[in-house]
């Protein structure tokens, strides 16, 4: 069970103990900026680890369709090895980062409803925006596959600011990938500080991997409560 099939930025995938069963594991390794930005913050993999896992089992318990299948140890767990939609999906329910950069609105400002985008997954591309219909055009997605991630975004969004804000955080916006299994599509990839903006809801600190790439310091104490509050409230 330990051949490396593929090692990203964050985690390493190893060939799993069946064919449509992969195991992934957990790094210490932090990356920003397309990988420009990069440091070992010990301790990291296991807390995305934990904080993921306990956010798929609440969104299966919701009856959301995620790759995970069991949770190994505090690093590694079992997930269905999917065909990734090769697409990144924002959801946004106040705007910040690039978000507010782009259209010149105030970070923090809280948005009418929640705004969904997408992203080619490539950081050779840098991550470029994209919309539906080229998304349908160059064949990264049909419009069934396209319509229903649009729908589940927006269900798993409703169901993790409820989550977040019983933890007393504001779930600002964060990133889902979705991929192909059995003729369907699944949740898959993490949920964690590392994909989302999570800020405390009285305080409005930053609790989240804008620690990191803003340089904000005690990146992991950001991780660290998260995963106590939603232990608290999951
Ligand atoms: N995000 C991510 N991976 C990416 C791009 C964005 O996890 O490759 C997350 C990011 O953590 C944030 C949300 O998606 O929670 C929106 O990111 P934004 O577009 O504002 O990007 P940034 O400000 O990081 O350039």
């Amino acid at each position: 069970m330990d051949e490396i099939l593929y090692e990203g930025k964050s985690k390493v995938l190893l060939r799993g103990p069946s064919d449509d069963v992969l195991l992934v594991r957990y790094k210490d390794t932090a990356t920003a900026f397309d990988g420009k930005k990069k440091e070992e913050l010990a301790g990291k993999g296991r807390l995305n680890a934990a904080i993921s896992n306990l956010i798929y089992d609440y969104l299966a318990q919701h009856d959301v369709q995620t790759h995970l299948v069991e949770v190994l140890d505090e690093t590694s767990a079992l997930v269905k090895q999917a065909e990734i939609v090769m697409v990144e999906v924002i959801v946004r329910n106040v705007a910040a980062g690039s978000f507010s950069r782009k259209y010149g609105v105030e970070e923090g400002s809280a948005l009418q409803h929640p705004t969904i985008e997408f992203s080619v997954k490539s950081d050779e591309l840098g991550d470029p925006m994209i919309n539906g219909s080229q998304i349908t055009a160059i064949g990264l997605a049909t419009q069934d596959e396209l319509t229903d991630m649009i729908a589940q975004a927006k269900r798993i969004n409703e169901l993790l600011c409820v989550l977040f804000a019983r933890a007393e955080i504001r779930l600002v916006d964060f990133k889902l990938e979705f991929g192909r299994f059995d003729g369907h599509i699944i949740l898959c990839d993490e949920i964690s500080p590392d994909s989302c903006r999570l800020w405390d809801m009285q305080t409005g600190e930053k609790l989240d991997k804008d620690r990191f790439r803003r340089d904000l310091g005690n990146v992991l104490d950001g991780y660290e409560e998260v995963l106590r509050r939603l232990s608290d409230v999951a």
